[in-house]
């Protein structure tokens, strides 16, 4: 039977409902997200409605994973559509806290996945791997699930939370979403709306770089400095793009590897103006 859509705000109402649920005998399944909802979220909600009773989309611009100088507060938010939206995809509840209601004066316990946060993305961001694997940590707890669906597009986000999950007993499921593009290959991130119709253009060149490392693969390259460089020469040929990182690691583990011989990822962080994109690509 489909829940009434209903929308919470406090995090005790949230719990709350998701132990009603539980004890009813519902299949809760947890989506978070940051808001600003695009084609890619709608993926991991769809996902999730295929594979539980229940759907809970969270919607919170977490404070604690954005560096001091990041774009906390211009972060793009569009609360109505994001429920419109999430109605539309058949979603049941939506939690929406305020950053005070989860962060209480004096908070000071965070989730560090020690090693699998250290490189790339958790490089260039220090703090930022720990804040979000508080938070989900966090809405884990307030919503209960029984699965949680998370998108591949933040693939190192991804293994950590099936980490954080295994090491600490989480009886949760994680499962996973590939990236949504759009037709011209640019990722869907909410951030893209920050890039100028010349921005976006170049913007292209992200997955182009990883095609042309793919296609370097395919030809039987496997050394990981000519598939970084495959990769690079298309973003190094736009103006306008300053690249934070690109680099193969091991699928898993996220460590260095020397040559792809092995499952392995090949993910990349570009500056498009002052806009960080980030995209990847599963390689071997
Ligand atoms: P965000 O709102 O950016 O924090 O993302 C919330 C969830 O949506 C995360 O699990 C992301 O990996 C996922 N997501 C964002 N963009 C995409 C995309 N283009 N394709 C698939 N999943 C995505």
């Amino acid at each position: 039977m489909q829940l009434p859509f209903e929308v919470f705000r406090d995090p005790r109402a949230m719990r709350a409902k998701a132990e009603d649920l539980r004890r009813d005998g519902r299949r809760i399944a947890v989506v978070p997200t940051m808001g600003a909802l695009h084609d890619g979220h709608v993926a991991l909600l769809r996902a999730a409605r295929g594979k539980a009773d229940v759907v809970i989309l969270t919607v919170f611009v977490n404070p604690t994973q954005f560096g001091p100088t990041e774009d906390l507060s211009r972060y793009p938010r569009d609360e109505p559509g994001d429920l419109a939206k999430a109605r539309a995809a058949g979603i049941d509840l939506a939690f929406c806290p305020e950053a005070s209601a989860m962060y209480r004066p004096g908070a000071q316990s965070f989730v560090e996945v020690r090693e699998l946060q250290k490189p790339l993305c958790g490089a260039s961001r220090p703090g930022h791997f720990a804040g979000v694997a508080t938070v989900v940590a966090k809405l884990f707890h307030l919503t209960q699930p029984h699965l949680a669906v998370f998108g591949e597009k933040d693939y190192q986000q991804l293994a950590i939370i099936r980490r954080m999950v295994r090491d600490l007993d989480f009886a949760i499921e994680i499962a996973s979403v590939p990236i949504v593009r759009e037709p011209d290959g640019v990722a869907m991130s909410s951030r893209n709306a920050y890039l100028s119709p010349e921005q976006r253009r170049a913007a292209r060149s992200l997955s182009a770089g990883l095609a042309a490392a793919e296609l370097a693969f395919a030809g039987g390259e496997r050394r990981a400095g000519a598939l970084v460089a495959a990769a690079r020469a298309p973003i190094e040929a736009e103006a306008g793009t300053r690249i934070d990182y690109v680099e193969l690691r091991d699928a898993e583990e996220l460590t260095v590897i020397e040559q792809a011989e092995r499952p392995a990822v090949l993910a990349l962080a570009v500056f498009v103006g002052t806009t960080r994109l980030i995209d990847n690509r599963v390689i071997g």
